[in-house]
């Protein structure tokens, strides 16, 4: 069944799959424990610590392996608040995924400023030059890319702008890891990444701290992780998220070629079979896997059901505001109405989807349009003969 909400979560990766498998059956003992099997698991586990730290350049000690992207942004926040006084403020993008939005507002009340984004759904940074005047700025943070527009986010700039000030900068990188280049990311004083947006398992991820913070703690309880975070290590857990990493990073110059063109085939022919159809987030650079439309008419949820009828799945957006009422944070951050938010459709490609797959999405969705469009009185019609 093509599946086309990997800005959600992804399927298994076959090499992340074989790692899990095997280090779950091979090297189950607890990492930490005296004896040589134990040994050999840590061995394992050193050495993917390692390879981790190459691709994200950073020194080895400055990963924190954690359960994912949600707890690795509240680990960041709670700990800056206790590090500084009641006097320290906060910086955030308005379209930060709420695992940033709600621990910043919990940790810093009434003491988070923002980032606006502009219609394109790129953050504004000329705010950010003016909110680093303030000497109370203790964090910037600005995700790489975003979930639901999939908008690459100026981090690199933004990185080099809080240098310059002095202030420490953090970046959510849970849709940019296994996506997009890793180069730079090391450089940032915190990143935050999750092994379910690559074709990891999920449960799994890890931050980035910045080695001059010694006293990080995200749990208490023993001396794992160096002491930054208390409990048993998920060994085959991490063993997996590193062999996605591994796998995805050998192979992105083909995905990122390959992949970029059938999306953008599918939006062009799309676009001339749907007339009235919008693409967000067009004019500005994407992650190549992501469409974000506003439908010409119709809710959003009759497409979604229409086109999963047809084995297409698809989403209203991103995985925590489906299902809410009213229009996401992201739609409002961007500018869009209320009523054409009700319209929006995120589809999201995996590294390995098709043209086939993209192709019959296309026909799927003309499908779709046209059945909502025909008249009832035809169906009531149709109704009746077949009776
Ligand atoms: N940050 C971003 C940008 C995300 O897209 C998500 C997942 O939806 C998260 C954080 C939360 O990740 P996790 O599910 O690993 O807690």
């Amino acid at each position: 069944m093509p599946y086309f909400d990997n800005n959600a979560t992804t399927p298994l990766l076959e090499a992340a799959e074989e790692a899990y498998m095997l280090a779950s059956r091979d090297h189950w003992q607890n990492p930490s424990s005296p004896y040589r099997s134990a040994a050999r698991a840590r061995n394992l586990f050193d050495d993917d610590r390692e390879w981790l730290a190459g691709l994200m350049g950073c020194p080895v000690e400055a990963i924190v392996f954690n359960s994912g992207a949600t707890e690795g942004n509240n680990a960041v926040f709670n700990y800056l608040a206790g590090k500084h006084s009641s006097r320290a403020r906060v910086v955030v993008s308005t379209i930060e995924h709420p695992s940033v939005l709600e621990p910043a507002r919990a940790a810093f009340p009434d003491r988070v400023d923002y980032i606006p984004v502009l219609p394109s759904g790129i953050s504004d940074l000329s705010v950010l030059a003016k909110l680093l005047k303030n000497p109370d700025i203790v964090l910037v943070s600005l995700m790489a890319a975003n979930n639901e527009s999939g908008v690459l986010q100026p981090w690199r700039k933004c990185l080099k702008m809080c240098r310059q000030k002095g202030v420490p900068f953090h970046t959510d990188a849970s849709q940019w890891l296994g996506k997009m280049p890793s180069d730079g990311l090391g450089e940032c004083d915190y990143v935050t990444a999750c092994a379910h947006k690559f074709g990891g398992p999920k449960g799994v991820g890890f931050d980035i701290i910045n080695q001059r913070e010694t006293s990080f703690r995200s749990q208490l309880g023993g001396l794992h992780e160096r002491g930054h975070r208390a409990g048993t290590e998920n060994f085959p857990g991490i063993r997996s998220m590193v062999a996605a990493l591994k796998y995805l990073y050998e192979n992105l110059d083909r995905t990122l070629a390959e992949q970029e063109v059938r999306r953008n085939i599918f939006e062009k022919t799309l676009c001339q079979q749907i007339p009235g159809m919008r693409i967000i987030g067009s004019s500005d650079e994407r992650l190549w896997n992501t469409v974000y439309l506003v439908m010409p008419g119709f809710a959003n949820t009759r497409w979604v059901s229409l086109l999963d009828k047809r084995g297409f799945t698809v989403s209203t957006g991103s995985a925590c505001a489906s299902g809410t009422e009213g229009p996401s944070h992201v739609l409002a951050a961007m500018g869009i109405e209320s009523q054409e938010a009700h319209r929006i459709l995120r589809i999201s490609g995996h590294w390995d989807t098709s043209s086939a797959a993209w192709n019959g999405l296309n026909a799927a969705f003309v499908e779709v349009w046209e059945e909502l469009n025909r008249p009832k009185s035809s169906a009531r019609e149709t109704m009746v003969i077949s009776v």
